[in-house]
């Protein structure tokens, strides 16, 4: 029998399995940044301890940085007390690290596939749990947490459980107006957010074979939100001319060999799978969410369910009437009222999620020519400095200061509100973003609506939640 690429990839990179039952795995990849390092590091020196592999080791910052004044010192006294002690930490330990002033910065899963870092084959882990972000190019990317932040510094390797493989093949055609974030959305709502745990999620179907890089790496960010601390993409062709040229790709005829590799460790056509879903690509419409958890969301032609309905199909009968009621009330909704119509204060098109070039260019051919509603504030932040450059020499940046949205510097800006972008009080947030808990955008009554930039843009102009497929049609249509 085959196997899939999760097996091929943690069968090629166990060190040894542990008494515990779980597998030592070797990671070809440490990506590294502000928040979760600095407690890692000192665990580090008090054991007397080195960074492993400063070569497979690389820095970013993004979690705190303000995206209007990034004078330093930062005002916030926590936020410049991380920036400089990585600075610190990076440079004792020859860590390479992009700061504020180099054009490789930018959000750590926007960077890693965008400078190349990021291949087909690898094990990745960052002290994030988005980094399933980085399976959309073939790759095993483990999202970690502080103490294994350090295992990984001091010996390159980290413990794991063993997963089990759930395909999910996504079929047929999207229509107009909806993307891989509705794709992904209808996934976790179908699955529930607990569905994924113990799984990785092998994404699969000819609607994910025609998607681009971009597409794939938000499908594969919001497995997490599914339980699934492991997403990924079989590489194929589009795979392959994503990262060449890249800065750290392979070049010449090792570009060459390594496309044999990485074609290797794909999924083979026999490989046995734990769990197989099917889903039809052109029943998704644009998708918003409602409630307190990325499962809890609704077509946006569709009502926010009532209590008694329960929000999700794979909530067990007890909890979700309880957990539709409270996700009501936080919100400040009406259960089977449309999703439609919902006013809105703020917009945010960003987040590792959604702050890719493809992610601008649908919500600025949405704000072209139109303009944001007078009580919306609506922030668009490039997820790196390359693609806030990129988006600088397309003109989109003028596209949205026109249309009455600030254009902001490189960062995860309001999707966590580590920083100064933040929600006040009980304003309603369209958001790119990837989680609606309770306080997340910074305010502790902040309400959160997740869905595509382009719905997020369309909202910022209608003031309200819109369907951004009547806002594109052509007029009479
Ligand atoms: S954009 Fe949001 S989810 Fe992504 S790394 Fe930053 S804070 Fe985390």
């Amino acid at each position: 029998m085959g196997k899939t690429l999760l097996q091929k990839v943690w069968d090629l990179h166990t060190v040894r399995r542990l008494p515990t039952g779980q597998t030592q795995l070797f990671v070809g990849l440490h990506l590294i940044h502000e928040v979760t390092t600095p407690q890692a590091f000192d665990m580090l020196r008090a054991r007397r301890l080195t960074v492993a592999f400063p070569d497979r080791t690389f820095g970013t910052i993004d979690h705190i940085i303000p995206t209007l004044d990034q004078a330093r010192p930062f005002r916030d006294a926590l936020a410049e007390a991380m920036l400089s002690a990585l600075e610190r930490n990076c440079a004792e330990f020859k860590i390479p690290f992009w700061n504020l002033d180099s054009d490789r910065q930018g959000i750590v899963h926007v960077i890693g596939p965008e400078l190349g870092l990021t291949q087909p084959g690898m094990t990745i882990a960052c002290g994030d749990s988005h980094t399933s972000t980085h399976g959309a190019l073939g790759a095993v990317a483990i999202g970690i947490g502080t103490s294994q932040v350090r295992d990984v510094l001091g010996s390159q390797c980290l413990a794991m459980d063993p997963l089990k493989v759930r395909r999910i093949v996504v079929n047929g055609r999207l229509g107009a107006g909806v993307f891989a974030k509705d794709v992904v959305l209808e996934i976790i709502h179908r699955l529930g957010v607990q569905g994924g745990v113990g799984y990785a999620y092998e994404y699969g179907g000819t609607a994910i074979d025609r998607m681009s890089v971009d597409e794939r790496l938000t499908i594969c960010n919001m497995s997490i939100e599914g339980g699934a601390r492991v997403g990924y993409m079989n590489p194929d062709q589009t795979t392959f001319d994503y990262l060449r040229g890249r800065p750290f790709a392979p070049a010449g005829a090792a570009f060459d060999r390594a496309v044999s590799w990485w074609r290797s460790i794909a999924s083979d056509p026999d490989a046995h799978y734990d769990d197989v879903v099917e889903i039809d690509a052109a029943a998704i419409e644009p998708r918003v969410t409602w409630g307190i958890n990325p499962g809890q969301s609704v077509g946006v032609s569709e009502r926010i369910p009532l209590a008694a309905d329960g929000g999700s199909a794979a909530a067990t009968p007890a909890s979700r009437t309880d957990a539709v009621a409270e996700a009501l009330e936080f919100m400040g909704l009406r259960g089977g009222a449309p999703i439609r119509g919902i006013r809105i204060d703020v917009a945010f098109v960003g987040s590792c999620t959604n702050s890719r070039m493809s992610d601008l260019r649908e919500a600025a051919r949405v704000a072209k020519g139109r303009h944001v509603a007078p009580h919306v504030r609506a922030l668009v932040v490039p997820g790196s400095q390359a693609v806030l450059a990129a988006a600088e020499r397309e003109g989109l940046d003028q596209v949205f200061r026109e249309a009455g949205f600030e254009w902001r510097g490189a960062g995860c800006s309001m999707c966590l509100a580590m920083n100064p972008d933040r929600l006040e009080g009980q304003e309603v947030c369209a958001s790119s973003s990837n989680r609606n808990f309770k306080g997340r955008q910074g305010s502790p009554t902040g309400r959160t609506l997740l869905m595509s930039p382009a719905m997020v843009a369309a909202a910022a102009i209608a003031g309200e939640v819109t369907d951004v497929r009547e806002v594109l049609a052509p007029a009479g249509a």
